[in-house]
């Protein structure tokens, strides 16, 4: 196989810690198959070049194989205008990748019970389901006003989708779920929003093509106490930009960490965008205590979901398994009791190759 190229946005804050640690546990498995070339944005692309996304950067990232993401932003560019705030840079490389559907694995790992927040008969349930988030229409992308109504300060943000953008989200999710437990539940607020109505009778229209799936809708206020009273009952959601967002963040507190979590972002091409689900973490940056698994993961998912590298991302997965099962904890998941040690971020990485 001819080397695949992976840009590499190594971002603010943590990013670059954590990204390191990424690239050397896929240099370990697979060693000599990738070109990595660093790309800047973020804070860090504000500072030299006064924008969050270069063109250069953005063409980079768009002539590799895949992309792989630290974090972006910090209290340092938060003052900055709204149009080149580091998120924008972002939002722009999801776009510019037309990477549409964001996917985020919920899953407890089994060691790791015991931080789940959840009573534990819920949690001894189990959990593992999948959100899919629609990640370039919606709110996020309609048109933003700031305006004067009436002789006071107004502001509206649109919510927009196409018939086309709900179609192929329904698609991945829908095709996830045959892999799984072929349930798939979409969520809206269609009693309110006629956005919310489209989006339903699209995926209606969809699931059509699906007939063993079993697919059920909830209302996104439902679908948030759910996550909470049975998270059991999802297999994969499907959901618009902007609940999926807030939906995904709680469904990181179900499953542990915001440092365990990973998450790709696809397009039709299978051109993904990796990256962990946390940010740049500004208030734990250089200090050695970020934890480097949900990079870590998001490279497995690379390996799985662009190169069908399948062994070597089960390798990854495996040996972060092993070395939780070990009792070894990076602060943000580490429970003083027996048979747990505290490492560094530095050390979880040295664990998690050694056990390679
Ligand atoms: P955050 O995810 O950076 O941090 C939230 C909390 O989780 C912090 O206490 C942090 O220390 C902890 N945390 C996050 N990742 C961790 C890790 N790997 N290991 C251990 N602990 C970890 O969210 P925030 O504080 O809301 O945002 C900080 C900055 O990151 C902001 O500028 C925000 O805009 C940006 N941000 C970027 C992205 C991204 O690049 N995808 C996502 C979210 C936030």
């Amino acid at each position: 196989m001819s080397k695949k190229n992976v840009a590499v946005i190594p971002g603010d804050g943590i990013g670059p810690e954590v990204i390191n640690a990424a690239l050397k546990v896929i240099e370990k498995v697979a060693p000599g198959k990738f070109n990595f070339k660093s790309v800047a944005m973020g804070g860090n692309a504000i500072d030299k070049f006064g924008e969050p996304l270069p063109a250069e950067s953005l063409k980079i990232c768009q002539d590799s194989d895949a992309t792989l993401l630290g974090a972006v932003g910090g209290p340092k560019w938060d003052n900055v205008p709204p149009e080149i705030r580091p998120e924008r840079g972002l939002l722009g490389v999801r776009k510019g990748l037309e990477a549409f559907a964001n996917i985020r694995p919920a899953k407890i790992f089994k060691p790791l019970a015991s931080a789940c927040p959840l009573r534990k008969d819920i949690a001894e349930k189990g959990i593992d389901f999948i959100i899919v988030r629609e990640l370039t229409g919606g709110i996020y992308f309609g048109e933003h006003k700031l305006f004067n109504l009436n002789g006071e300060r107004a502001a509206s943000d649109l919510m927009q989708y196409t018939e086309h953008e709900i179609k192929r989200i329904a698609h991945v999710a829908f095709k996830m779920a045959m892999t799984r437990r072929k349930i798939v539940t979409s969520v809206d607020k269609a009693n309110i929003l006629t956005s919310s109505r489209l989006w339903r009778d699209i995926v209606i229209e969809v699931s059509k093509e699906y007939p063993e799936i079993k697919l059920n809708h909830l209302y996104v206020d439902n679908a948030a106490m759910q996550l909470i009273k049975d998270p059991s009952q999802f297999d994969v959601i499907v959901t618009e930009n902007t609940f999926g967002d807030i939906l995904s963040d709680e469904a990181s507190q179900i499953a542990g960490s915001i440092g365990m979590i990973p998450s790709a972002s696809l397009g039709d091409n299978n051109r993904g965008l990796y990256e962990p689900i946390h940010g740049s973490a500004p208030d734990i940056a250089g200090q050695d205590k970020a934890n480097p698994i949900a990079t870590i993961l998001a490279g497995a998912m690379m390996l799985r979901y662009s190169f069908e590298m399948y062994d070597e991302a089960n390798k990854i997965e495996n040996a972060v398994d092993n070395v939780l099962n070990s009792g070894l904890r990076t602060p943000d998941i580490y429970v003083n009791s027996e048979g747990t040690k505290l490492i560094t971020g530095s050390e979880m990485l040295n664990e998690i190759i050694s056990r390679l």
